[in-house]
């Protein structure tokens, strides 16, 4: 059975966001949200802490409430065996290889049988990456098709999935009324193009994550952790994943050191309850670091929630997201929110957040992201100038409410009733 995720209710209005978005905003959301006022709508993802799809679940759901949807979220539960497999799987679609058997096929399919069970029906269904998406499949052999009109949401970037990965997924993502993808490149071959949509992710401009802080609070974060704030900051907020490269990220700070030698590295890092592999990778890290002590390697362990990662954006004079892979990369547009300047892979969703030279640099080694964060360090204004243009640049294209009316428009285009815009 499913595991619904409880959210506090009523904690989030959509009059709340008028400062943050662009005039009219609001009111267009509302009229688009009418013909949905009353549908019920289940989000199922595979877990409600760490990771991009968590983050905008969290406010998504209770501003689909806001809107009179009756939106709710619901997690798929497994053993580690079923995570481990969830993540080889979404390691393989990013294009790391691995062998397939069919224990862990039946493992997968199997445990998505069990969460089926007390199935309760929905008008609309979205189903969010690979690990839930045999549910489908599954309440159809039992008994016919389910109610409700069901997408599939790939967070992934699928540039490179390996074959046999995609072969796995495929059949069951197929049968799918709509799906929508964060760039059109990212489909792969055979995915139905009925009801396709094209909608990178958003941030929430409200939360403690993104909200306005104070400088008093920002400082004490810094002190708790023991960072000091008189000497340049750079930070790197991501699963430790080899896809988001933490040592590429340290060989990058080693370069900076070179040049700006009071520089400090924060890499801050949630051990999720859907990635097995973030151990092995904190552990990787921490020894790459070694004996530097100007390397601050933190996590939800450490207490670093939702406040202190603001808080160390905030701080950073460059913000960092050296991905190899990445579906989008929230944490991209987290940083530019907050004015900071972002050097970033040019990988998946980070061009579409970063535009070269404008709000940061887009880089593809250590050795160029090295040099660009040393540049920025060196120029004030220049980093200035760009966190401004960042910012604009999300508040036109990368808040949830552009996010919210994407997910309306689809729902409205199944139901046969497309939306104006
Ligand atoms: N995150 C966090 N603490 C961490 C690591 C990540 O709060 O230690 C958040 C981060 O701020 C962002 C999300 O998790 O909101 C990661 O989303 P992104 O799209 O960047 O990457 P994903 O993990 O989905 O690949």
């Amino acid at each position: 059975m499913l595991t619904t995720v409880h959210l506090p209710p009523q904690h989030n209005h959509l009059e709340r966001y008028r400062e943050s978005v662009r005039e009219g905003v609001i009111e267009q959301l509302r009229q688009e949200a009418q013909p949905l006022v009353g549908a019920s709508v289940l989000h199922v993802n595979a877990t409600a802490y760490g990771g991009g799809v968590a983050e905008i679940l969290n406010s998504m759901v209770p501003l689909m409430r806001d809107l009179g949807i009756l939106a709710d979220w619901k997690v798929i539960s497994g053993t580690d065996e079923f995570f481990g497999v969830t993540k080889a799987m979404h390691n393989a679609l990013q294009g790391k290889p691995h062998d397939w058997t069919a224990h862990e096929r039946d493992l997968w399919v199997e445990t998505n049988r069990q969460n089926a069970a007390d199935w309760d029906d929905y008008d609309y269904v979205f189903i969010h990456d690979p690990q839930p998406a045999p549910l489908l499949a599954i309440l159809k052999s039992d008994g016919g098709k389910p109610s409700g009109r069901w997408i599939w949401r790939c967070h992934i970037d699928l540039t490179n999935a390996q074959p046999e990965a995609w072969d796995l997924l495929l059949p069951f993502v197929s049968e799918y009324d709509g799906s929508i993808w964060t760039m059109r490149q990212y489909v792969r071959e055979g995915m139905p193009e009925s009801n396709l949509m094209i909608a990178p992710p958003a941030i929430d401009p409200l939360t403690v994550k993104n909200g306005p802080m104070g400088g008093d609070d920002v400082s004490a974060v810094l002190r708790r952790y023991g960072v000091d704030e008189n000497r340049p900051i750079i930070t790197q907020v991501s699963r430790f994943d080899p896809w988001k490269d933490p040592l590429g990220v340290i060989d990058a700070y080693r370069l900076v050191k070179k040049e700006v030698p009071g520089v400090q590295l924060v890499l801050i890092g949630s051990m999720a309850n859907d990635d097995p592999e973030g151990w092995e990778w904190w552990e990787k890290v921490a020894r790459h670091a070694g004996e530097d002590w100007d390397i601050k390697i933190l996590s939800n362990l450490n207490g670093v929630g939702n406040l202190e990662v603001n808080a160390f954006q905030r701080a950073s004079e460059v913000v960092i997201q050296k991905s190899t892979r990445e579906g989008f990369g929230l944490v991209v547009a987290e940083g530019l929110w907050k004015g900071r300047p972002v050097v970033g892979g040019n990988v998946g969703g980070i061009p579409l957040q970063i535009r070269d030279g404008e709000d940061g640099f887009l880089v593809d080694s250590a050795d160029e992201c090295g040099r660009r964060v040393a540049e920025l360090l060196r120029d004030e204004s220049r980093r200035e100038r760009m966190g401004n243009a960042g910012r604009e640049h999300v508040r036109d294209h990368f808040l949830i409410t552009r996010y919210l009316n994407d997910y309306i428009r689809m729902m409205r285009q199944l139901a046969g009733e497309p939306a104006a815009a």
